[in-house]
């Protein structure tokens, strides 16, 4: 848009042309600009190879112990260091950052790989990805770059309620697919963390398990919506009260979320756990049970969308 303030003549007879031209000018700036956010919109963004999941951040923790089946090359702010096989080495915070196995560092890195990280005496996880793990506040943020596929297969195991069947878990993971893509700038340090904030990821499922299959099967599929153009941030909860919940009707960036009745929930009572908007995960269960496929599944709980395969 133009900033200068029309020129303006003294003498009247010139101004009107004057402002006339500004007039056309801006206009005409105004319509460049409309047409090149239209065509930026229309480009929906690639599949990333990898995300950057915070994991096990609902802990806190200020001791994690690393593990592997094999021998690791770990990089203590870039310096290598061997840990052999089924050795558990310990990393904790002190003053001046980290260290490991009592070697200080600010940063450490393992490149991709396949590793157990443990909060102890709490639980342990396996992850196959690039692992970094730094200091902030005092707390320990173990971050794993991983295969973007992978994260949605571990997310769909890890979210999916048990014996979903084949049909409700492919809608699942397009679901969550769309939202860690649509999403990835909730947090500064990485890409989504591992909670009910983001999404619930724990350790990858078993290439043959039900939730491998449909992520497989639904590869770099997403929503989208507004012609095909933008991604759908698809929320889903566990149950929503007999009708989801309908968000930003009128905001024209987002996605407007609808009311939708969901007759499991009306005749199946549980206290609502979620936020009720999307896909219902107890209905789209009982959907795929009743024969309908994710299509169908995803048509019903987010209408107006369409279903668009990431380059
Ligand atoms: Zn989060
Ligand atoms: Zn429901």
């Amino acid at each position: 848009m133009p900033s200068s303030p029309p020129q303006l003549s003294g003498c009247p007879i010139h101004r009107a042309p004057v402002l006339r031209d500004e007039w056309v000018f801006a206009t005409r700036t105004v319509f460049v600009l409309l047409s090149l956010l239209s065509t930026a919109h229309a480009q929906l963004p690639r599949e990333p190879a990898t995300v950057r999941i915070g994991v096990l951040s609902l802990f806190h923790p200020k001791t994690l112990t690393l593990t592997a089946d094999h021998p690791i090359t770990l990089l203590l702010d870039g310096s290598p260091r061997i840990l052999d096989a089924h050795h558990a080495a310990t990393i904790r915070t002190i003053a001046s950052g980290l260290e490991v196995d009592e070697t200080p560092a600010h940063t450490l890195t393992l490149s991709s790989d396949t590793f157990t990280l443990s909060v102890p005496n709490k639980l342990s996880r396996l992850y196959r990805g690039a692992l970094t793990v730094t200091v902030r506040n005092g707390v320990l943020i173990p971050v794993v770059a991983m295969d973007t596929e992978l994260a949605v297969a571990s997310i769909v195991a890890a979210e999916s309620p048990p014996g979903a069947p084949l049909e409700a878990l492919k809608a699942q993971a397009i679901a969550s697919r769309s939202y860690l893509i649509a999403n990835s700038h909730a947090h500064a340090a990485f890409d989504a963390c591992d909670t009910t904030h983001c999404q619930f990821l724990r350790s990858p499922p078993a290439p043959t398990s039900a939730a491998s299959i449909a992520t497989r099967a639904t590869r770099n599929v997403v929503l989208t919506w507004n012609g095909s153009s933008s991604l759908v941030a698809a929320s889903y909860s566990r149950s929503c009260g007999g009708q989801t919940r309908a968000l930003n009707p009128t905001n024209p960036t987002r996605y407007p979320f609808y009311a939708v009745r969901c007759d499991y929930c009306r005749h199946h009572h549980e206290p609502s756990t979620g936020h009720g908007l999307g896909l219902c995960q107890l209905g789209a269960a009982d959907l795929a049970r009743r024969g309908q496929t994710f299509t169908q599944i995803l048509a019903h709980y987010y209408p107006n969308t369409t279903l668009s395969t990431l380059p």
